[in-house]
Order: structure tokens, then C-alpha cells, then sequence
């Protein structure tokens, strides 16, 4: 399993310790030619304005989009998530997301009260009882269409959902202490 993590900004290493201690092989991915040959790929945790600038200026926005579009199995947490959806609400004006999983998230939704919180998770098809979800600025998912499935839901709200191949976490499972979650995403895409 070769495993590609996006890395151009924010918590790719976290996610990449997680992915060596799992034994897939880990390519870091920050120009277009990092693609090729990847099984899965992880999209970080950061700031999706910055990781959507930077996707531009590297030239891997369009060869993402097109082998997301084919198919690619992703992992796409917090930032990434925003990445991926089709709707972004209080995003920046210019804000573009790839839109290639049918939901609508609103950047930073759990307001400044609730900046970064931790609660346990439950997790459809995890065993082991909860998963610590772990929030940090965290967008809230405020729609999702016909063909996306959710797995975990704090506060009403979606978590954790798949739309085929694609599956999208609200909150940060590298920074969990536990890795279950993306031992279940390796094994899924293997
Ligand atoms: N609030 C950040 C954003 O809008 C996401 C926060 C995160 O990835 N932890 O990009």
C-alpha cells in the first residue's frame, strides 16, 4: 500500500507517523509527479485557504481533482475535508473547493466558545469502543447529499462520513493517540 499525504501545509506529519507506525509506504506529496503510483492519499488538517493556494501555485490542483474524480481513495480531515466539499459557507470570497464529495461545511461552525474540544466518538463499524475526536477550529458539515453516508455524529451534526472511496472527518484522528481510524481507512482501500 502506497499511501500519499498532501504536504504542503499543516498536520501531514502527524499524519504520516501514523501511517509509517501502520507500515504503508508513505510518499509525500507537493507536486503533481508525487501522484503517480499512490494507492490512497490523506488530505491534512491546516488552513484551507493557504493548502488551496498552494495547490495552485505547486500545479497539483487540477491533477488532484482529476484522479479524486477517478476514483483515488482519500482520507481528508478538517482542512482537507473543506478541500473536497462542494459547498463552503463563511469561506473566503475566493474560496474554490475541489467539490468532489456532495456536502455543504461551514468553516470554523463550532464558533470561538467551542474553538477545540475533545469528545468520544462513536464510530460506525470502529471496534473498541469510542474513537477520541479531537476538534480544533473544526468546520461543521451542515448538509450532505443522497450518496454520502455518515458514520459518527457529534451534537446532530456529522463527523465522519464517506461518499465511496472519499471519506471526510471533521475532527483530527492523527492527533487521537490512536490509530484505529486509519488502520480501518488502509484496510478499506487495500
Ligand atoms: N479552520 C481551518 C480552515 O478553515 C481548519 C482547521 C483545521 O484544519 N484544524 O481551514
Amino acid at each position: 500500500m502506497k499511501a500519499g499525504i498532501l504536504a504542503l501545509q499543516g498536520a501531514f506529519r502527524e499524519h504520516r507517523e501514523v501511517l509509517d507506525a501502520l507500515g504503508a509506504e508513505v510518499v509525500e506529496v507537493r507536486l503533481p509527479q508525487h501522484l503517480a503510483g499512490i494507492d490512497a492519499i490523506v488530505l491534512p488538517g491546516g488552513e484551507s485557504t493557504t493548502i488551496e493556494r498552494l495547490l495552485g501555485t505547486s500545479g497539483l490542483r487540477g491533477p488532484l481533482s482529476g484522479v479524486l474524480a477517478e476514483g483515488l481513495p482519500a482520507l481528508a480531515t478538517c482542512a482537507g475535508l473543506i478541500l473536497l466539499a462542494t459547498e463552503v459557507r463563511d469561506g473566503r470570497p475566493d474560496q474554490d473547493p475541489l467539490a468532489v464529495i456532495d456536502c455543504a461545511v461551514r468553516r470554523n461552525g463550532y464558533g470561538r466558545q467551542r474553538e477545540s474540544f475533545e469528545v468520544p466518538l462513536d464510530v460506525r463499524g470502529l471496534h473498541g469502543g469510542p474513537f477520541p475526536g479531537v476538534f480544533i477550529r473544526a468546520p461543521v458539515i451542515e448538509r450532505t447529499g443522497p450518496a454520502v453516508e455518515v458514520l459518527a455524529e457529534h451534537a446532530g451534526d456529522p463527523v465522519l462520513a464517506r461518499q465511496g472511496a472519499l471519506v471526510v472527518a471533521t475532527f483530527h484522528p492523527e492527533l487521537a493517540g490512536d490509530m484505529r481510524l486509519h488502520q480501518w481507512f488502509l484496510n478499506e482501500v487495500s
